[in-house]
């Protein structure tokens, strides 16, 4: 199929959240024609699916967007407050954003990328991939996992803790949405800690030497072509005021992972047996970037190897809001780098007419 080169566009995102209003922010001051396609119905990125008790006091801070202060602290709901934000921030900035549209497929069809949602496809000559990692949870496969008789449910489903009251709750993880979430859910019923490792607690807050340290690990894994850990995870533990009471019910003495799931509870591997109804996995996400598999992107080591949001394999691929971007301050700095990184591309192809600066 020809495509008319007026159908062309220099640039499309994927994704508008963090990295991908900030990406299209900069690209529409690079004059660079292009649109951002979000499969969420509104403004707000991942933050519009967080739950509810999830506040803006409770966060560990969100960035700015470029030109744009973050909304304050305060009580109230982080999953109304930040789409709140983002939605001026479209319309105050004229991004062109398109929603709901969910990119299915990315393929590559004579040097030019097809990006194909339901019923719909669109040309571009540069990508910038900004899908984040909300629509991607990971559940660890433990034996016996589809023999329980109870509930299961990852993290990013949590209907808030009365949902629970009278099941005894098992979490699963040793990041800050664990703690969290028992912080909450000890005070209605009975809890259960399970980490892999354990966990690392820091008593003041996180100083910027230690967030640095944390950025440039990820960064270096990902230089490798490695799956990237997290970086919102790899800054060690916090309670905070409110997961005091929860603390004093013993909702923070940690067991060591248990080895089977069964129908009634979970066995460790000295026999040890704890009945439970419900297990949350607070067990993370990955990058949702399964859409991009037929651009072959994958280093054999697993993951996507990047020279700075560049991917390697496909200079025309932009990743932001991936491993060391994978925060919300990463996530508006890499904006900035992808939207440079796409004008350097399409000069060097000479395929741009139009660009400012
Ligand atoms: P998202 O906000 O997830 O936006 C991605 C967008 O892409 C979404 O709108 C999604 O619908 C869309 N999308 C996905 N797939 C497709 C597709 N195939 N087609 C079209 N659109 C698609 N970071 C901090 O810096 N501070 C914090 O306090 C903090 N708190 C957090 C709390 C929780 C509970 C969690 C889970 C994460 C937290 N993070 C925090 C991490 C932070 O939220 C993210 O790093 C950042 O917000 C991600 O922005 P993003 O734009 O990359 O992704």
């Amino acid at each position: 199929m020809d495509v008319d080169v007026d159908d062309v566009l220099d640039s499309l995102v994927i994704g508008a959240g963090q990295a991908g209003l900030s990406t299209s922010y900069h690209l529409r001051r690079l004059g660079v024609e292009h649109v951002a396609l979000d499969a969420n119905a509104a403004p707000g990125g991942a933050w519009q699916h967080r739950w509810s008790s999830l506040s803006m006091d409770d966060v560990h801070g969100v960035a700015d967007l470029p030109g744009s202060p973050a909304p304050d602290r305060g009580p109230e709901p982080a999953n109304a407050v930040v789409p709140s934000w983002f939605a001026d921030y479209e319309t105050v900035n004229g991004l062109p954003v398109e929603r709901p549209v969910r990119v299915h497929r990315v393929t590559d069809q004579g040097g030019l990328l097809v990006v194909h949602a339901d019923d719909r496809t669109w040309h571009a000559r540069t990508l910038v991939n900004a899908t984040g990692t909300w629509t991607s949870p990971f559940v660890p496969h433990y034996p016996g996992m589809d023999t329980f008789g109870g509930e299961q449910l990852h993290a990013s489903a949590y209907p808030g803790a009365d949902a629970f009251a009278g099941r005894r709750v098992l979490v699963v993880g040793g990041g800050a949405s664990a703690v969290q979430l028992l912080g909450e859910i000890a005070l209605v019923t009975e809890t259960l800690w399970t980490t892999r490792r354990p966990p690392v607690w820091r008593s003041d807050q996180l100083d910027r030497e230690a967030g640095r340290a944390a950025v440039a690990r990820v960064e270096e894994r990902v230089r490798r072509g490695l799956p990237p850990a997290s970086v919102v995870s790899v800054t060690g533990l916090a309670l905070r005021e409110q997961e005091h009471e929860a603390e004093r019910r013993g909702a923070y003495r940690r067991r060591a992972m248990f080895e089977r799931i069964e129908p009634d509870g979970v066995r460790w591997a000295d026999g040890t047996f704890e009945q439970v109804d419900v297990i949350v996995w607070a067990t993370g996400f990955r990058p949702a970037v399964s859409h991009l598999a037929a651009l072959h992107l994958r280093s054999p080591h697993g993951g996507i190897r990047l020279d700075g949001t560049t991917a390697v394999a496909d200079p025309r691929v932009q990743l932001v809001g991936y491993g060391p971007s994978a925060s919300t301050i990463g996530a508006n700095r890499a904006g900035r780098a992808a939207a440079v990184a796409v004008v350097r591309r399409l000069r060097a192809h000479d395929d741009v007419d139009l660009l400012a600066g």
